[in-house]
């Protein structure tokens, strides 16, 4: 999967700085490499000539046997960014991006998926890394092992072939490194994913399937534990109690004693009616509760589709109100059209991102107050003031607030649930023109159409 072939790196200067010279090495899809080595060894230098990032002065650098400094810089980069995938030094995530938008991005630039399927990504391998509960915290609220997991979540988006990391965990403490170190062994394992990882912890080049110690440029040595021995020996045992061959079966047929079958033959003429009245008592009872808990489980099922499937509800438009307002319309459709859909009050609210956090705006319905349950049959309209009064705001887009609104529905098919109500939550995100922005300063910092609009919704996340 990976050739080095005498690779080799120097810098010209004063004198000439030999930082890698003719290392080779292979490594095949799924296997680990670790190099160790002290400071100024070269190990940054190989790294960076492995990943496509830093032009070496010989050799080669196969990957699927294709020369990847052979190709021009356009292509060098879509190998990268199809192939490979990085963990740096220090977690370089992007602080007023959420840990969840930080994992999303590389799969958002490279159009590789789109927004929806690369968020569903980037929250699965959230989970994977232990983060379930934290996509929306910004990195400035994680702690540092956290971080490095949001890192290497990042780096496994775009589904590499192989990951490089480059002393990974050097900022953190020793505890927190063997938890990141060994979460990324137990990734790549996993995974499949070929690693080669640049560290100083000796129980992690214990666990890589080679190793290579630097000095001065050059390999001084190499470990090859044989991971395929392993492999192989694991698919013969596997082979000799599963692969059971007709000649062996026959071999192996079991005989009763010859006066036992007599006793066996009484025995099963009372026993067996006995178990099979009871088993055939049992399995009615059992059958009748399964089907009640299956029959609600079905009805839930309905239900809970219903609520998801048969209301679309979304940000219908944002305009500028009155003084400094702003009225917001969500629409709610029924798209099963046949038979109404009752929603419980929606509560819905507001938020602006203040650096790495959101402050609740106030946001008052427009709709008469008397509307508790709605009645959705068709396409309704809810309309919303919003006054945001916040003057250090984020922008992620020049001169536009971020802007979240949340949408908490109780759904029913009936205008008096009982144990027929789901619950929805929905957000919604938006970049917001505030009303003193100049439209001239705008268009000088990005293209629009026409006049910059006073919102520009994303992709749901
Ligand atoms: P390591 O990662 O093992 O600490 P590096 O690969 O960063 O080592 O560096 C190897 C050698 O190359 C060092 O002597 C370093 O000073 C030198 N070196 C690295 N980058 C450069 C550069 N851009 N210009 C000149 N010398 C460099
Ligand atoms: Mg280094």
């Amino acid at each position: 999967m990976l050739s080095v072939l005498s690779l080799g790196k120097s810098y010209a200067g004063e004198s000439t700085v030999e930082a890698v010279k003719d290392v080779s090495l292979d490594l095949e899809q799924g296997q680990s490499l670790a190099i160790v080595g002290r400071s100024g060894s070269g190990k940054s230098t190989l790294l960076a000539m492995i990943g496509g990032i830093s032009r070496p002065t010989s050799g080669q650098v196969l990957i699927d046997e294709v020369d990847q400094w052979k190709l021009d810089d356009t292509a060098r980069a879509d190998l990268r960014n199809k192939k490979l995938g990085f963990v740096f030094q220090f977690a370089s995530l992007l602080p007023t991006l959420r840990a969840v938008d930080n994992v999303a991005l590389p799969c958002l630039i490279s159009g590789t998926l789109s927004a929806r399927e690369a968020y569903a990504r980037a929250h699965a391998l959230l989970d994977r890394v232990g983060l379930s509960h934290r996509y929306d915290a910004f990195p400035g609220q994680l702690s540092g092992g956290e971080q490095r997991r949001v890192a290497i979540a990042r780096a496994l988006v775009n589904s590499p072939k192989l990951l490089l990391a480059d002393e990974p965990t050097a900022d953190l403490d020793e505890a927190t490194e063997a938890e990141i170190l060994n979460l990324l062994i137990d990734i790549h394992k996993a995974l499949q994913v070929t690693l080669v990882v640049v560290t100083h912890n000796p129980e992690i080049a214990e666990r890589a399937d080679h190793v290579i110690e630097m000095r001065g440029g050059e390999t001084v040595s190499k470990t090859e534990r044989s991971s395929s021995e392993v492999v192989s020996q694991a698919i013969d045992i596997v082979r000799e109690i599963y692969d059971v061959s007709p000649e062996k079966a026959a071999v192996e047929k079991v005989r009763l004693g010859e006066g036992l079958e007599r006793f066996v033959g009484r025995f099963v003429m009372w026993v067996v009616p006995v178990v099979i009245i009871a088993w055939c008592l049992n399995w009615a009872v059992a059958d009748y509760e399964r089907s009640e808990i299956e029959a609600k489980a079905q009805r839930r099922m309905a239900l809970e589709e219903l609520a998801m499937q048969g209301l679309r509800a979304d940000l219908k438009s944002v305009e500028f109100g009155p003084g400094k307002t702003y009225i917001v319309t969500i629409y709610l459709r029924n798209t099963k059209g046949d038979e109404p859909l009752y929603v419980m009050s929606p509560l819905v609210r507001g938020f602006v991102q203040v650096g790495t956090s959101w402050l609740e705006v106030p946001m008052k319905s427009l709709e008469s107050a008397s509307a508790q349950v709605l009645k959705v049959s068709g396409t309704q309209m809810l309309r919303y003031e919003m006054e945001p009064d916040v003057p250090e705001f984020t922008q992620l887009l020049p001169y536009y607030m971020h802007v979240r609104f949340t949408n908490d529905m109780l759904i029913s098919p009936r205008s008096q649930p009982k144990d027929d109500l789901v619950e929805r939550n929905d957000s919604y995100y938006v970049y917001l023109k505030p009303h003193d922005a100049d439209d001239k300063a705008i268009l000088s910092k990005m293209k629009f159409p026409g006049k910059p609009p006073v919102w520009v919704p994303m992709p749901p996340h």
